[in-house]
């Protein structure tokens, strides 16, 4: 007798992560959703390739290694992972697939069951997320093609913020520059929806007006207002708002046509170095993860750690303004669960909305990775609760594939 498990896939440009629950539906799963049976991934899947992989109460079931010459590319990284699983699971059988999947457009407000119909409505996004989306979809066409009898579901970064009202989502644009879908649509909202989903729970009461920042590789912010998006920093690709790792965030269009115009610079060219050469990386010279410039000296280092604050408390106080108001403030991801200095930093930005912040509950919060930061009388609350986008996408998934 096997049980059945669900796969969650998230494809990057350069990675594959996986994990696999054992499916539930949204009533027997516990607070935390699914039980998570195992997690991995497969890096740098065009050069040389390492995948490791262990099950939820860390046993390693694999690391390997590929030189450059046999490296399995995505689709191979794929059909290694899907030959892989069988033996990792144990007593589960994989029933489902569930893929993050970057942007669902205006149309898809909820995860949805992938079949040739919704894939076709997908391909014809990628011209808004060339970077992002081909990847994702890749992986969904190779498991029809192979597992033609396999559930799959796609869960999006951009279903969460589809609440926002519609002075949130334009740009000063003409009608028919907007008409072809060039509005903000905000990003991460996977994450953001498993905030939200544990901002009822949290003690005492954090009000109705939350900003969550979602600090990690990528990074943005969310205005809620009673759990649903009302405004994020993030809008018609994830490149725009705060100061991420090599991403450059807000920028002045007028930088673009500089750069082209007077620069000579190309498309491509204009492309790579605000994806993949600002941000963190490009102000300091030396590193996009927050660890390194933390630890380092260089004045650099510091330079563009200051510039990163800056910005979060700058967007705190425009989502803030979003928001009339501001009840309590939520930190996720690598950063923002990780990052106490930073935290420190940004709670002091925002310390004239009225946030206190408690330094024992913070140093607290820094060892258990999660918990309330403020003193007891803040009228700003803030908090910090780790990200789980795998898991999120996993409840998703069952509730749409098992409903109660
Ligand atoms: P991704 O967006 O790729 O999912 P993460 O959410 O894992 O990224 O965040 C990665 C970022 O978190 C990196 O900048 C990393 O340096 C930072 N980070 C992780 N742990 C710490 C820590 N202990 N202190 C400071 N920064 C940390």
């Amino acid at each position: 007798m096997t049980s059945p498990a669900l796969v969650v896939l998230n494809a990057g440009s350069s990675s594959l992560k996986f994990s696999a629950y054992a499916v539930a539906t949204p009533t027997q799963s516990d607070a935390n959703g699914p039980q998570r049976l195992l997690t991995g991934q497969v890096d740098a899947v065009n050069g040389a390739a390492h995948a490791r992989a262990e099950s939820a109460d860390g046993r390693l079931l694999e690391e390997r290694h590929w030189p450059p010459d046999q490296a399995p590319g995505h689709e191979g990284a794929l059909a290694h992972l899907l030959a892989a699983l069988p033996h990792w699971l144990g007593e589960h059988t994989v029933a489902a697939v569930a893929h993050r999947v970057v942007h669902g457009g205006m149309h898809y407000s909820a995860p949805v069951r992938l079949d040739t119909a919704v894939l076709a409505d997908l391909d014809a996004l990628v011209p808004l997320a060339p970077l992002h989306q081909p990847q994702g979809l890749a992986a969904i066409r190779q498991l029809m093609a192979t597992a033609p009898a396999l559930a799959q579901v796609a869960c999006f970064d951009t279903a969460f913020h589809t609440t926002q009202p519609a002075v949130a989502q334009a740009y000063a644009l003409p009608p028919q520059i907007t008409d072809l879908g060039v509005r903000r649509y905000g990003f991460h909202g996977l994450s953001y929806a498993h905030i939200a989903s544990r901002l009822p729970s949290l003690r005492p009461s954090v009000g109705l007006r939350t900003i969550v920042l979602h600090l990690g590789n990528g990074a943005s912010a969310c205005a809620m207002r009673n759990g649903e998006s009302v405004a994020s920093s993030m809008g018609f690709t994830a490149l725009d708002g705060l100061v991420m790792g090599s991403r450059c965030g807000a920028l002045d269009p007028g930088v673009v046509l500089y750069l082209i115009d007077q620069q000579g610079m190309d498309v491509r060219a204009v492309e790579h170095l605000l994806y993949q050469q600002s941000g963190l990386l490009g102000v300091s010279g030396l590193s996009a993860d927050m660890r390194v410039l933390q630890a380092s000296n260089d004045p650099r280092a510091q330079a563009a750690i200051g510039l990163f604050v800056y910005r979060i408390g700058r967007e705190i106080g425009s989502l803030a303004a979003a928001l009339g108001g501001l009840d309590s403030l939520v930190f996720t991801a690598g950063i923002g669960q990780h990052s106490a200095p930073v935290r420190q930093a940004v709670c002091e930005a925002a310390a004239w909305l009225g946030l206190a912040l408690d330094p024992e509950a913070h140093a607290e919060a820094a060892v258990r990775g999660e918990g309330c930061i403020t003193r007891p009388g803040s009228r700003v609350q803030a908090w910090v609760l780790p990200a789980d986008e795998e898991g999120w996408i996993a409840f998703e998934a069952c509730g749409l594939l098992w409903p109660a």
